[in-house]
């Protein structure tokens, strides 16, 4: 703390502090001294300084108010010595990936996995996170990836194998025509990731993440009580829905192609 003032700081702006600064030194002539005043003698940069700077910067301010950066050791604003421990610090480096470079390293490591020899499969969602790399704050919480897993699943990309827990492997519809290539260099796994481009790679604003957009009818209201089987995994359906809830794949008889055609989005 500084040492207590005779005189209250009342100089703030530039002409009060060059009026002040003027007093004093008619002040300090006044006497007639032989030797220079205490004001341009001796120390000249102590004495009018009050509200700026003695060299010359008015309205800097002396000390800082507010919220302090917290990288700099602040005694008025203590932060939480948790997170900032040297070894968690060094365990855990700040590296970000985007919701795209989630989802291809997602499909590199599952087409890695197709053979269900390299891990257990069908992926959980905790194992695909430490396979692709996740650190720090995406590595705590689900929500990064599972981002980028519901965006896979909505393009048909992965499916939801087993919930309870929730386990992802390639979907059908994905692999049905061949995979892509990805790098056999252990060192260098997501060196073909780019190769992996998808139509979209940024959730919707509105609805959920995996989400379709309607641009076809819905089942007709009185056909919506009918069976209907599957064409490609044989399931019966009882007509609710234009999908096969069971693989997704099969669609429903009870939409026509010119119902399709003459629909009005
Ligand atoms: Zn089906």
């Amino acid at each position: 703390m500084q040492p207590r003032r005779r005189f209250r700081p009342v100089a703030r702006s530039v002409a009060a502090a060059a009026a002040a600064a003027a007093a004093l030194a008619v002040l300090a002539g006044a006497p007639g001294a032989p030797g220079l005043g205490f004001v341009s003698g001796g120390r000249p940069e102590l004495a009018p300084t009050r509200g700026g700077s003695p060299t010359g910067g008015e309205g800097v301010a002396l000390r800082a108010t507010g919220m302090q950066p917290t990288y700099v050791p602040n005694p008025t604003h203590k932060e939480t010595k948790r997170n900032r421990k040297v070894k968690v610090m060094a365990r855990m480096p700040c590296q970000w990936f985007s919701t795209a470079e989630i989802m291809r390293r997602i499909v590199t490591v599952l087409i890695h996995n197709n053979e269900e020899k390299f891990r257990d499969a069908p992926m959980r969602t905790k194992d695909l996170m430490k396979e692709i790399g996740l650190t720090g704050y995406q590595m705590k919480i689900k929500r990064y990836v599972n981002e980028a897993l519901y965006l896979l699943l909505g393009q048909k990309v992965i499916f939801k194998a087993k919930t309870s827990p929730i386990r992802w492997e390639l979907h059908e519809e994905y692999r049905k025509d061949g995979l892509p290539p990805i790098s056999k260099n252990k060192r260098k796994p997501w060196a073909l990731s780019w190769l992996l481009q998808f139509e979209r790679t940024k959730k919707p604003k509105y609805g959920p993440v995996h989400g379709e957009y309607r641009n076809r009818p819905w089942v007709p209201f009185a056909k919506r009580g009918e069976q209907w089987e599957c064409q490609n995994c044989g399931f019966i359906e009882q007509g609710k829905l234009p999908t096969c809830t069971k693989c997704r794949i099969g669609q429903t008889p009870h939409i026509t192609q010119e119902m399709i055609e003459t629909m009005e989005i």
